[in-house]
């Protein structure tokens, strides 16, 4: 089959394609507008393989979606594009109305175009995997309780507000033109190729260049954390055999406070790398709270026996494993952070090095 992954230069996106080139048959186009989190150098374990394609293109652009969607005929299409970082959407909102709403209204419509033209056979096999968060629920504050696929939305925060927006449009699209959907809402991801603005690869990095490790407010806030290579294959199960027009959560069993976070990662650290940048004794001692985030979530923690049960997927990973190959690969991969944070990965594709 024919995968069209969009946001496939992206973290989760990369994972995703990683996974289809290296352990199944299928055919991937990526389509990826290359943002500031796009990064082709997270694919160039597979980006010489016959069955790879990369396309740059913005989601927005309905011509050439229509485009690219003729030519290369998916039998799915995986979205994953959007905006994603929370800290960003406080800041500046609109990129991610454009993205992540008009983005998705603009893929269903040219999506539902093409599939209403394809042969019978190939109509039936159609999906369009739209990829979400649990940060649609909003929180859990002061309960026991889980999010399942039942459970009211109250996003937060302009980022979750606009998923949850691309979610309504995307379920809509199922309920009116009969569509066929599937949606996947899925908790913190962490792993290799993270970009380093974000809680786990940011304290990694930090620590071992000897700055500060900040922590918002007290470092309570609890996710459930999921490793992104077990992510990846959670979708590509629900994208081949979840049912049409179902929603399935996607969690990690892993529900640990901020802070919690960070001092594994630092004990972790203290084993691995036990040579620290000069004067410094502890990597924990660079652990330092600052003002909490407007709105920000206390609590988030999935419920995922409903893809468990249906669809037979449970996490590989536990989050001791995980965090710890986590922290291992960003030992090992110095060359692809370095340049992420030097801003080279972009620089060098714009032709400006
Ligand atoms: P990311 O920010 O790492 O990657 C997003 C990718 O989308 C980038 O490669 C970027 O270049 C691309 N992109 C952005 N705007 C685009 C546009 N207009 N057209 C084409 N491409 C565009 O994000 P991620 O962490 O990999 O998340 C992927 C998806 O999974 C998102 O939809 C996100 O909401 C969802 N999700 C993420 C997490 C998480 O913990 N990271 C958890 C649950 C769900």
């Amino acid at each position: 089959m024919t995968f069209l992954v969009t946001g496939g230069a992206g973290f989760i996106g990369s994972a995703v394609i990683r996974e289809l080139i290296q352990n199944t048959p299928h055919r991937v186009i990526n389509v990826d507008k290359l943002t500031y989190a796009g990064n082709l150098e997270s694919l160039t374990e597979i980006e010489d393989n016959q069955r790879y394609t990369f396309i740059e293109a913005d989601i927005c652009d309905a011509d050439k979606m229509a485009a690219v969607l003729k030519e290369y005929q998916p039998n799915i299409i995986m979205h994953l594009a959007a905006e994603s970082h929370v800290d960003r959407s406080i800041d500046g909102p609109a990129e991610f109305i454009q993205t992540n709403i008009v983005g998705t209204f603009n893929l269903l419509n040219t999506a539902k175009t093409y599939w209403l033209e394809l042969a019978d056979e190939l109509k039936k096999q159609f999906r369009f995997h739209h990829i979400s968060t649990d940060e649609v629920y909003g929180d859990l504050h002061g309960t026991d309780d889980l999010f399942t696929e039942s459970t009211s939305y109250a996003p937060s925060s302009p980022y979750s507000a606009s998923k949850a927006s691309s979610d309504h449009l995307v379920r809509a699209w199922n309920r009116t033109y009969d569509f066929p959907v599937v949606v996947t809402n899925c908790s913190n991801n962490y792993g290799p190729f993270h970009f380093p603005e974000k809680l786990i690869p940011l304290t990694i990095l930090n620590a071992l260049e000897g700055e500060p490790l900040p922590i918002y407010g007290a470092g309570t806030q609890i996710r459930d954390w999921l490793y992104v290579e077990d992510h990846a294959r959670a979708l590509i199960k629900v994208a081949t055999q979840g049912v049409i027009g179902e929603t399935y959560n996607i969690g990690g069993h892993n529900e640990k406070q901020n802070i919690e976070v960070v001092n594994s990662i630092c004990a972790i650290l203290e084993e691995l790398k036990p040579t620290k940048p000069a004067g410094l004794n502890n990597y924990a001692d660079l652990i330092t709270f600052v003002t909490d985030r407007p709105g920000h979530d206390l609590r988030y923690a999935i419920d995922a026996r409903k893809i468990d049960k249906e669809l037979g997927w449970t996490p590989q990973e536990s989050f001791d494993s995980g965090l710890r190959k986590t922290v291992e690969w960003y030992l090992a991969n110095k060359t692809w952070w370095q340049r992420v944070r030097s801003g080279q990965y972009q620089g060098e594709r714009l032709g400006q090095l």
